[in-house]
């Protein structure tokens, strides 16, 4: 099947009570792992593309990959989806460029200016069959070339959503309860130590949540900053040469508690990037002497797919949904 929106993918996951995982694709091997880890599980998925993704990897190069996925994967529906677009411009050359869904992200602006930048992109994106998620609130973290502090992050209003959705007409909402973008989503002094020592984060705010879905009943919630950085990755990672102490995620059985309510799409990006270096500096370590690259990606790219179906089966609940 051609590539789809999100549309009817939403509708089956808040009726269902699982979600959907956005994945940021970013390279060949990335774009395999998790489409062929979809493809086995039938699990519907979104393939998500930030602005970093397009000044890396380049556009046409990026579309033709995930146009390669659905050749290869003709049992699953496909989502191509523009990652945090920071105006109208990026928005629309996505648009033009083929995506079949694109973020407007103007959630570090006054609210009347996020209206007017979003209800324009709404307007553009639906008169060529696009579909289009906003953001309300402001998520700590690092996220590509954007840095937010946990002190400038702030929850989502949920007074807010009802005229924010209306005004803009758009598709589905992103908002903030907490989770964070990158690797280091809490500083160890927001978090308290469980009996072993391990950093545990600060509870996602399911009360925000609630409250934003009371007020839009059916309507599609995103949770960006979503990865749970899982323990053996950087155990992993730091065994073998690395430096991340400290690094920090969502707990999976939270995300998944966020999947059961209003949340239909999870964004992942970190946990790829941490399965992928964790595999290969490993595989460094243990094979000092080869040069192949296709020797450390394959490896990689399997650990890419056994993440994401793991991901697919016990945090979405969207395996056998395609
Ligand atoms: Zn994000």
């Amino acid at each position: 099947m051609p590539l789809v929106t999100s549309t009817e993918m939403f509708k089956k996951a808040y009726d269902g009570g699982y979600a959907i995982g956005a994945f940021n694709v970013n390279n060949m091997e990335i774009v395999q792992g998790i489409t062929e880890a979809c493809q086995e599980q039938k699990a519907p998925v979104i393939l998500q593309v930030s602005k970093g993704a397009r000044a890396y990897a380049n556009h046409t190069y990026l579309i033709k990959m995930v146009e390669a996925a659905v050749i290869e994967c003709p049992d699953i529906p496909i989502v191509l989806h523009l990652d945090h677009g920071p105006d109208f411009e990026t928005c629309k050359a996505c648009i033009d460029g083929g995506f079949t869904s694109v973020m407007i992200d103007c959630s570090s602006r006054p609210f009347d200016e996020n209206v007017a930048e979003t209800k324009k992109v709404v307007e553009y994106a639906h008169a060529h069959g696009v579909v289009v998620e906003a953001e309300l609130g402001t998520l700590a973290g690092v996220e590509d070339d954007v840095q937010v502090s946990a002190e400038d992050s702030s929850y989502t209003h949920p007074e807010e959503v009802e005229e924010f959705v209306t005004r803009t007409g758009c598709d589905s909402l992103a908002i903030a309860i907490g989770t964070s973008h990158g690797a280091y989503k809490f500083t160890p002094e927001q978090c308290t130590r469980n009996e072993q020592g391990i950093l545990v984060p600060p509870p996602l705010r399911f009360d925000v949540l609630e409250e934003v879905s009371k007020r839009l009943p059916g309507f599609p919630i995103v949770l960006h900053g979503s990865s749970s950085v899982p323990r053996q990755f950087v155990d992993k990672i730091n065994a073998h040469g690395g430096k991340m102490p400290d690094a920090i995620g969502i707990p999976e059985d939270e995300l998944r508690h966020a999947a059961q309510l209003s949340v239909c799409k999870i964004n992942i990006d970190s946990d790829i990037r941490l399965a992928i270096t964790a595999t290969i500096r490993e595989y460094f370590d243990e094979h000092p002497d080869h040069f192949d690259p296709r020797q450390y990606l394959k490896p990689a790219r399997q650990a890419v797919k056994d993440m994401v179906t793991h991901k697919l089966v016990n945090v979405l609940g969207c395996n056998g949904k395609a």
